[in-house]
C-alpha cells in the first residue's frame, strides 16, 4: 500500500507564495486521492504493491486494465511526493556547482529561468514542466501532460512545477504567470541538486 509522505513543513510555511489553504487542500485532498485511487487500482496485486513508486511507474508487469490508473494516480503520487520536497521557505540560491551545470546546459542561469518560465506559461491544459537529467547526464526542460512523469521517458526528474489549476487557482485564479514568477522564490535548490545522478 502506498501512503501520503509526511509534509516537511507546516501548511503556512510557503506563504505568501502559496497560501495555507491551497497547501492543505493540495496535500490532504488531491495528493491523498491519488494515493487512494492508486491503492484501489492495485488491490490484490501483491507483487506490484511491494514496488517502490519509481519502480512501479516503469514496470512492465502492470496489467493493461490498470495501466491508465497506475499512470494517472501512480504518477500523481510520485510527482507530488517530489513536489513537497522541492519547495522551501529558506530562499537559498542554487550552489555554484548547480549553477555551472545550468550554465552548461542553457547558456546562463537567466536563460534557464526564461526557458522554464516560457514552458510553464504556455503549457496547455493540466500538467507539469520539469528540469530533468538525461541518461548521459545533460540537463533539459520537458513538459508532461496530466500526471505523466519524466521517469517513464528514461529521464531523472530534478525539479517539477505543478501547473494544474488546483496548485494555484484559490490564490492566483487565472494569473498563472504570477504563480510561476512567485514560485521561483520557494524552490529548494539543495534538494534539486541532490537528485542529480553522477556516473
Ligand atoms: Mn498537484
Amino acid at each position: 500500500m502506498y501512503a501520503l509522505p509526511k509534509l516537511p513543513y507546516a501548511y503556512n510555511a510557503l506563504e505568501p507564495v502559496i497560501d495555507a489553504a491551497t497547501m492543505e487542500i493540495h496535500y490532504t485532498k488531491h495528493h491523498q486521492t491519488y494515493v487512494d485511487k492508486l491503492n484501489a487500482a492495485l488491490e490484490g496485486q501483491v507483487e506490484l504493491q511491494a514496488l517502490a513508486i519509481e519502480e512501479l511507474l516503469v514496470s512492465n508487469a502492470v496489467p493493461a486494465e490498470i495501466a491508465v490508473a497506475v499512470r494517472n494516480h501512480g504518477g500523481g503520487h510520485y510527482n507530488h511526493s517530489l513536489w513537497w520536497e522541492s519547495l522551501s521557505s529558506l530562499e537559498q540560491p542554487p550552489s555554484d556547482a548547480l549553477r555551472e551545470r545550468l550554465i552548461g546546459a542553457f547558456g546562463s542561469v537567466a536563460a534557464f529561468n526564461e526557458q522554464f518560465t516560457a514552458a510553464a506559461t504556455t503549457l496547455f491544459g493540466s500538467g507539469w514542466v520539469w528540469l530533468v537529467q538525461e541518461k548521459l547526464g545533460g540537463l533539459k526542460i520537458v513538459s508532461t501532460a496530466n500526471q505523466n512523469t519524466p521517469l517513464t521517458d528514461g529521464l531523472v526528474p530534478l525539479l517539477g512545477l505543478d501547473l494544474w489549476e488546483h496548485a494555484y487557482y484559490l490564490q492566483y485564479q487565472n494569473r498563472r504567470a504570477d504563480y510561476v514568477t512567485a514560485w521561483w522564490k520557494i524552490v529548494n535548490w539543495q534538494t534539486v541538486e541532490g537528485r542529480i545522478r553522477y556516473t
